[in-house]
């Protein structure tokens, strides 16, 4: 197995595309605008860093008009280029078809290293990013909709909203320009864990199919299941700690600085403190270092959880991967090739344009909270707590019994804004890998779960070309 990637990022989604287009019987040239990115913004800006200028680079690509606004988060990393966005920007329309979330995909990122500059530094370039974007007419509640991804979070898109809002004064709906914002500036409870809780909710619902756990050869549940995470950021924290919270052990975490593995079991938290403190997620109390961060992802275990960059696992470490289902936390993680060796080997590889899809959810729950200028439950909380007070009265009546304080207070409370979007984002993500799953049980010529995927986004967005025509 050659070592060097066959494709470019851009060029694997494509592969992964036609694989599955075999499978369904959309038009050659409707598949061939599907997997096209529609609309390409690369640009230069020039930033004055101290007293020199620099020149950033910097990118939004629309994969897909079928339905608006585009919806994807921007990344800040060295690794930016245009096939790396193009790459994102298709996955995020696969992945917003796959759970019903009604946008086109899209996305953006600018080539700097965040850690090597200051805050106002970053103010600036992601200010002036947002000016180029408004320009064009690549940002609006209607047209593109950004959001965070790898290397920036609740800050940049409050800057984002911030620069918007200055720009547009007056725009009755600005608030949906953007989301991944600071509750107190719009945001919704429960979007900063979102991508991690609904990486847990996809595999616990793929873990408690007995028919899934019979081709992996494991206990059905996720209870005591050996899982490794790769990542301690937004994403990786988060699919740990609703990992260890549901009965699972976190075996191993790793980080690019090496990782640390305890068979008992790891604490997300105090090892991010210990990270925080020390810099390095290395010598942790309790844990054995493993300085070659790569190898964490060989360790035995029963779900690898890559939750950092893509392309991480390829055809020349896969033989060695001892998981038996990796769950792709990260966009991209796995090449083509490492696909390939999965699927000989029978491991069960839960792909990345469906397990990652709870940001994005539970940023579309945000984008109607914003077009709807109410917070959820504030309209119904006075009418479910009457409510539930005379449910209580005729549970006191029927039975007799008096109701206990505490039940009382567990009825009462009406649903708040978190518990709605966490109960949304479960049913998506079971709906969704029910879904994909009974797509690839339709056809036993699908290899895997991937082109399943693949098969139920493409047909959902020929749909989309089929009912609306081609204009003109
Ligand atoms: N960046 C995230 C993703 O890759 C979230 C996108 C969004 O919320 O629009 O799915």
């Amino acid at each position: 197995m050659s070592t060097k990637h066959e494709y470019s990022f851009f060029g694997a989604v494509e592969k992964s595309f036609d694989k599955a287009a075999k499978f369904t019987t959309v038009d050659e040239g409707v598949l061939e605008q599907i997997k096209q990115c529609n609309a390409v913004y690369r640009m230069h800006f020039p930033v004055k860093i101290g007293d020199k200028v620099e020149v950033i680079k910097a990118y939004r690509v629309q994969h897909s008009h079928h339905k608006t606004p585009c919806k994807g988060g921007i990344r800040f990393a060295t690794s930016v280029n245009l096939d790396e966005v193009m790459a994102l920007a298709a996955l995020m329309t696969f992945k917003c078809a796959i759970v019903n979330v009604p946008f086109g995909g899209a996305k953006g990122g600018i080539n700097i290293d965040p850690k090597k500059y200051t805050p106002y530094e970053l103010e600036k370039i992601t200010r002036r990013y947002t000016a180029e974007l408004i320009k064009k007419n690549f940002i609006g509640p209607g047209t593109d909709v950004p959001a965070p991804d790898y290397g920036t979070g609740e800050r940049e898109m409050s800057w984002i909203l911030d620069t918007y809002t200055s720009m547009r004064p007056g725009e009755i709906d600005a608030l949906g320009c953007v989301t991944g914002k600071p509750v107190s500036q719009g945001g919704v409870r429960g979007r900063r864990e979102a991508t991690g809780l609904g990486v847990f909710y996809g595999l616990r619902e793929v873990c408690n199919m007995p028919e899934m756990m019979q081709r992996v050869g494991m206990e059905v549940g996720i209870k005591n299941k050996r899982v490794i995470v790769q990542g301690l950021g937004n994403v990786g924290y988060h699919a740990a700690k609703f990992f260890r919270e549901g009965g699972a052990k976190v075996i191993a975490l790793a980080e690019y600085e090496g990782a640390i593995t305890n068979p008992d079991g790891l604490n997300e938290e105090e090892v991010f403190q210990h990270r925080k403190k020390t810099g390095s997620i290395l010598n942790f109390p309790g844990a054995t270092n493993v300085e070659n961060s790569n190898l964490a992802l060989e360790l035995d275990c029963d779900i690898l959880i890559p939750a950092a960059l893509e392309n991480v696992i390829n055809g020349e470490n896969a033989p060695r991967v001892k998981a038996r289902i990796i769950g792709e936390a990260a966009n991209g993680p796995l090449t083509p090739e490492a696909d390939e060796v999965f699927a000989k080997r029978g491991v069960l590889v839960v792909p990345d344009m469906y397990l990652n899809a709870g940001g994005v959810t539970v940023s579309y729950f945000e984008w109607l909270k914003n077009l709807s200028h109410v917070r959820y439950g504030r309209l119904e909380k006075r009418f479910t707590e009457n409510m539930n007070a005379r449910i209580i009265e005729q549970m006191e009546d029927l039975t007799g019994k008096k109701v206990v304080d505490q039940e009382r207070q567990l009825i009462m409370h009406g649903a708040d804004e978190v518990d709605l979007v966490y109960s949304g984002l479960e049913e998506t993500m079971i709906t969704a890998t029910r879904e994909i799953v009974d797509c690839w049980h339709a056809n036993p010529s699908i290899p895997d779960m991937r082109t399943a995927a693949y098969v139920v986004a493409i047909n959902k967005v020929a749909t989309s070309y089929a009912e609306l025509g081609i204009f003109p």
